[in-house]
């Protein structure tokens, strides 16, 4: 029993043992955020703005950055500026970088968000598809790191990484999309220990979400799963909690620590959860 209560003292110890972070460190700091024009990252843009960053966004729909940073100013932003680009493109890439420090005078954060549309449901063998899914959920977040790397080291800057739970444990309907998230978490951790070494002043933070309440996740879930989603908002205040203080990790919702925590103690039960907790008949569903 001492042992049981030691081990759950622990487990809440480490769940809760975040370090507190300062909202004034946030004010005036030069922030990029990519996929910004909706979801997650349109709310990233808005905690930043009100806590009175100078911020540049990025996505592909020009229109929507439009509105998206005359809000940001609205509620506060120090500056707030666009570039459409399509993280496809490797060029793309590297100019929104190139653009952030150009009008930014440098950069302290390059938030990695976006994500590229991608079908939910059983692997279709379209090879062509996760080729470029790969380009634009991993290739480009390693291109922008490769661009911004120079620049952070001389602001003490952070990179915060947008990941998920299925890029560490495995589930059925998003193949394309966990590959691209297991290479994020492979890539940027094994960069931790790479900068970690070299007595680097980046931090990086990896961020692992469960569900959360986007239109896009939304409606690609409908009718496979049936789980609460929590709130884009407080997950992207978690996000950004967890990079101004320099976090390696953080979990949101509560409940993907100890999904991350237990996930290889009890295999086959951990694959009967996931396989019976969504709804498919393959009589009907393709
Ligand atoms: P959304 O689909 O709502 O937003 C995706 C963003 O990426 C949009 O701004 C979109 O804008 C942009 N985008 C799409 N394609 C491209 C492209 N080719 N080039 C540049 N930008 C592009 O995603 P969420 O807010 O739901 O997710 C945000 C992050 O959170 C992602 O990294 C995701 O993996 C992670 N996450 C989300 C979960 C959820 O349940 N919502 C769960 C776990 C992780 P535009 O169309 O204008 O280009």
């Amino acid at each position: 029993k001492l042992l049981l209560g030691s081990i759950c003292v622990a487990f809440i110890a480490l769940r809760w043992s975040a370090p507190s972070f300062n909202k004034e460190s946030l004010k005036g700091a030069r922030v990029l955020v990519t996929g910004a024009s909706t979801g997650i990252g349109e709310q990233l843009a808005y905690h930043y703005a009100r806590l009175g960053a100078q911020l540049v966004i990025t996505a592909r729909r020009e229109n929507v950055l439009k509105q998206v940073v005359s809000k940001c100013l609205e509620m506060g932003a120090q500056r707030a500026l666009f570039i459409p680009a399509d993280m496809a493109s490797a060029s793309d890439a590297e100019s929104v970088v190139q653009y952030a420090i150009e009008q930014l005078g440098g950069l302290d954060y390059l938030v990695l968000n976006h994500i590229g549309p991608s079908p939910y449901r059983m692997w279709d063998g379209d090879v062509e598809h996760t080729r470029w899914l790969l380009e634009v959920n991993f290739l480009s977040y390693a291109q922008m790191t490769q661009k911004a790397l120079p620049t952070l080291e001389k602001s003490n800057g952070s990179i915060v990484v947008v990941s998920s739970l299925l890029g560490k444990i495995c589930g059925p309907f998003a193949l394309p999309y966990a590959a691209t998230k297991f290479a994020l978490n492979g890539f940027f951790g094994g960069l931790q220990h790479e900068l970690a070494m070299q007595k680097s002043n980046v931090s990086i933070t990896i961020c692992t979400l469960g569900l959360i309440d986007t239109d896009s996740a939304m409606e690609k879930i409908k009718g496979y799963i049936n789980m609460t989603a929590y709130p884009a908002q407080e997950a992207a205040w978690n996000i950004i909690e967890a990079g101004a203080s320099r976090q390696s990790e953080t979990f949101y919702p509560w409940y993907t620590f100890y999904a991350c925590l237990f996930r290889d103690w009890f295999p086959y039960f951990r694959d009967q959860a996931i396989q019976n907790s969504y709804t498919y008949n393959p009589q009907v569903d393709k």
